[in-house]
């Protein structure tokens, strides 16, 4: 984002707008937590600020900071159309193309004629809003909201609240700071949150420590499922929807699960195929370890995208079809999988 842009969205900022915040569907850590964190810091400014999640997301991110605020457009249409309608300024954040908010939100977001503004760090970014801020080598979004707030020459307004919002996403995308993605940079943000207010064991605890009995069984379950391909260095995971009804499955509940297929010696890509009845398709989530982008991967084969190392994708095929394509398609990858 260059100084030019940064003067005219000062000056955009400078009497209350009207502004609404959309994160991506199905918001993860980063999605909420860069949305709320622009949403309170916005609040300082007096302006009239609204947080739009697609859908609803995980009860593991519902005690951040302005949570009670949120409208879910799912659930909450008329409301959400009115605001989105009226909106002077509407801010895209963690997601890099509109179709990603899901239909009939994408088409209220692209009618609107409030000034559009991107802030994210996914690959590939579509040219929808006027002021893009776009950067996939960001660990986070939330990292790009603060060097947003920099930018604006703001951190001094940076309260508790902002911090333990930023922090969240950039703990979450990061793997709790260890993905390549984690610079000093990261680092050095990380710790003016702490000195603004974050609370990093508290904020640890309230995400990763809140299992439930079935989560725990759920993931004894994926264990079970746990596919290994050595040669191709591939590992995978299977949930049916049957498996998730036994196991009371909750939004969120098999969040990080593909991460203990990536952590096997030796494996450098991991992959969790989960069964939907509800939206009638498997969803897909990538990860690598090194070159092999699962970016690509999804893109060309399973409908999805993402970072290098991170992505999701979806089938609409029933799943033994699905890991029959997958399987079949693996061996063309030999080269770079084996590096
Ligand atoms: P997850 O596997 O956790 O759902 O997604 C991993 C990463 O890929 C996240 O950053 C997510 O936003 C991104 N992602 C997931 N699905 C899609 C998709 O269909 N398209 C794009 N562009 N990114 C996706
Ligand atoms: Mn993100």
């Amino acid at each position: 984002m260059i100084k030019a842009q940064i003067s005219e969205i000062k000056a955009l900022l400078s009497t209350p707008k009207n502004i609404v915040l959309v994160p991506h569907r199905n918001p993860d850590g980063d999605a909420m937590g860069s949305t709320l964190g622009l949403y309170h810091y916005l609040k300082t400014y007096g302006h009239n600020v609204v947080v739009i999640a697609p859908n609803a997301y995980p009860d593991f991110l519902k005690w951040l900071p302005g949570d009670d605020t949120v409208l879910k457009f799912e659930t909450q249409q008329d409301e959400s159309k009115t605001l989105i309608a009226k909106a002077d300024l509407l801010f895209a954040l963690d997601f890099n193309a509109l179709h990603r908010v899901g239909g009939h939100m994408a088409e209220a977001l692209e009618s609107s004629s409030a000034t559009k503004l991107m802030i994210d760090h996914h690959q590939q970014p579509d040219d929808f809003a006027k002021y893009t801020y776009s950067d996939a080598t960001m660990s986070s979004t939330c990292e790009m909201v603060y060097n947003f707030i920099e930018m604006l020459g703001d951190t001094d307004r940076i309260d508790a609240a902002i911090a333990t919002c930023l922090y969240i996403g950039i703990m979450t995308d990061t793997g709790s700071f260890r993905f390549p993605a984690t610079t000093s940079r990261t680092h050095q943000i990380i710790g003016n949150l702490i000195d603004k207010g974050a609370d990093n064991t508290q904020i640890h605890n309230n995400i990763y420590d809140t299992n439930s009995y079935s989560r725990l069984q759920l993931l004894g379950r994926a264990m079970q499922n746990l596919k290994v391909i050595p040669e191709l260095r591939t590992a995978y995971i299977t949930l049916s929807q049957s498996e998730l009804d036994e196991f009371h499955f909750k939004k969120g509940d098999t969040e990080g699960f593909v991460n203990y297929a990536l952590s096997l010696k030796g494996i450098t890509f991991a992959a969790i195929f989960i069964e939907s009845y509800q939206d009638n398709i498997i969803k897909i989530s990538l990860r690598s370890k090194g070159e092999f982008s699962v970016n690509e991967f999804s893109r060309a084969h399973f409908n999805g995208g993402g970072h290098t190392n991170a992505a999701g994708g979806r089938s609409e095929i029933d799943m033994t079809s699905t890991i029959d394509k997958f399987i079949s398609i693996l061996p063309r990858y030999k080269q770079e999988l084996s590096q």
